[in-house]
């Protein structure tokens, strides 16, 4: 079997799946947020009753990151309703936007969108969080109401999105519902050369199969060049599956893995043991492709769509009006320390919007170092707007007062995922996808730059 059919034979009770089967599977984990997680809360109780409890409060993750800071009172709600639903339900895992449990959320436009806004149980973006905050497993059954929920893949569990109607069903019975996917296997050889990210690689591979490409498959990566990267790249790469229809992304677990889980279950008294699914000699794959790691060359997924390949050496001629680095994807500590190095010591051309994606990535900018400054001042010092409240910002759009929102038909560069119309903002604007090299590379410039001629 492979690494998804193993998961999901585990977690129906089976001894063997395969794709194509139907089976019930139990959640270890459901994470929501404040966007679909109001949505859920309104399902569970139509269908399970006003004082329904759910099956299990230890498991049940609810962050809200999407519209935190904004003005819009609607979405201030919906913080709102989360908090009332998790102190009713006596829910451990809440990381609430404020302090107060018995307070409301209003974001204070007169305090601007720089300067932190929120209380200090506040994570941000859920993807970005939810292993830092010790609730990824090797070998566990995740769903989640967000379509980057394959980003958990990356430590060896079967991780994907749903929907608000499953999410109020699992939140009454821990259980869902799964056709098991095919798999597409990637095997990775050798590593990256200079100047080549992650986001290379999955934009690489969407060019390749198409945005449609991996359509309620799995998409699983494995060999050397696989092992080589570290967890952050995992996860970029994992992120990235649902770009290419994938039903869920996966990497093997490794050292590297238990190394993160293990420190990260133990800093925050999270379930600890888990059991991860071992890779067999007997896979049957629906696509089997090798990629050397070594020929990749910065890549960018042209508008309208993140199969829309190019080299980011072919594109000079694309002006750009704003960058921007942020998001589950791209907003991760090492995404912004890819960034400084480019920019260090030089000034951006364009306006350059910097959104972490948690709070603790806003910590360890401060205290990471780039020669005497910290990797936040080089950015700052670059011209970068960083704001200190991590969400997903522009990464969604959002309200019209949302950080970075593309509220014109601009054209920008982005260290995010998706760049369907209207994505961050106006549907005339343009969105490129690529590394946070090649944004950084591309801010200091105005147009799509190659980042290898700052690097070298
Ligand atoms: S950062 Fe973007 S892709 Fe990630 S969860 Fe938020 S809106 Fe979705």
């Amino acid at each position: 079997m492979t690494l998804t059919e193993k998961i999901l034979a585990k977690a129906s009770g089976r001894n063997r799946v395969a794709a194509g089967d139907n089976v019930w599977v139990n959640a270890d984990i459901l994470l929501t947020h404040d966007v679909c997680g109001p949505g859920s809360i309104g399902v569970f109780k139509r269908e399970f009753g006003q004082n329904a409890k759910v099956w299990d409060p230890m498991k049940i993750v609810i962050i809200p990151d999407h519209y935190i800071f904004t003005a819009d009172r609607l979405s201030n709600r919906n913080v709102d309703v989360l908090r009332e639903f998790a102190k009713e339900q006596g829910l451990s895992y809440f990381y609430d936007v404020i302090d107060d449990p018995e307070g409301h959320w209003a974001f204070n436009v007169a305090r601007g969108q720089l300067r932190r806004q929120h209380g200090s149980r506040y994570q941000g973006v859920c993807h970005a969080a939810l292993p830092q905050r010790g609730h990824t497993r090797p070998g566990e059954v995740l769903f989640g109401t967000d379509s980057h929920t394959c980003m958990a893949g990356a430590f060896g569990e079967f991780a994907t999105g749903i929907g608000n109607t499953d999410a109020g069903f699992i939140l009454g019975t821990g259980k869902l519902l799964i056709k098991v996917p095919e798999t597409m296997r990637f095997y990775l050889e050798a590593e990256l050369p200079k100047g080549v990210m992650a986001k290379d690689v999955i934009l690489n591979v969407i060019g390749d199969i198409g945005f449609d490409g991996a359509t309620y498959r799995a998409m699983q990566w494995e060999g050397p060049g696989a092992s080589a990267l570290d967890m952050d790249d995992r996860m970029t790469i994992a992120n990235m599956a649902i770009e290419a229809g994938g039903k869920n992304g996966i990497f093997p677990a490794d050292k590297k893995t238990f190394a993160y889980v293990d420190e990260r279950t133990r800093a925050n008294g999270t379930k600890s043991a888990y059991e991860p699914a071992e890779l067999d000699r007997d896979q049957i794959f629906a696509f089997d492709k090798v990629y050397d790691l070594s020929k990749l060359e910065p890549t960018v997924a042209m508008h309208p769509n993140p199969g829309n390949r190019a080299l980011a050496k072919t594109l000079e001629y694309v002006r750009l009006d704003r960058a921007y680095i942020g998001s589950c994807t791209g907003g991760k500590t090492s995404d912004f320390v890819a960034f400084a190095e480019v920019v260090n010591g030089k000034r951006v051309q364009i306006e350059t919007y910097g959104v972490p994606a948690t709070s603790e990535v806003v910590s360890d900018l401060k205290q990471a170092r780039l020669g005497e400054t910290s990797v936040w001042d080089v950015l700052i010092d670059a011209g970068v707007m960083m704001t200190e409240n991590a969400s997903c910002a522009a990464c969604l759009g959002g309200p019209q007062d949302t950080f970075g929102r593309l509220n014109a038909p601009l054209t920008c560069i982005s260290a995010t995922n998706r760049n369907f119309p209207g994505r961050m903002g106006s549907k005339e604007s343009k969105v490129y996808l690529a590394s946070p090299y090649t944004v950084a590379a591309s801010a200091l410039t105005g147009h799509v730059t190659d980042p290898r001629e700052f690097l070298s």
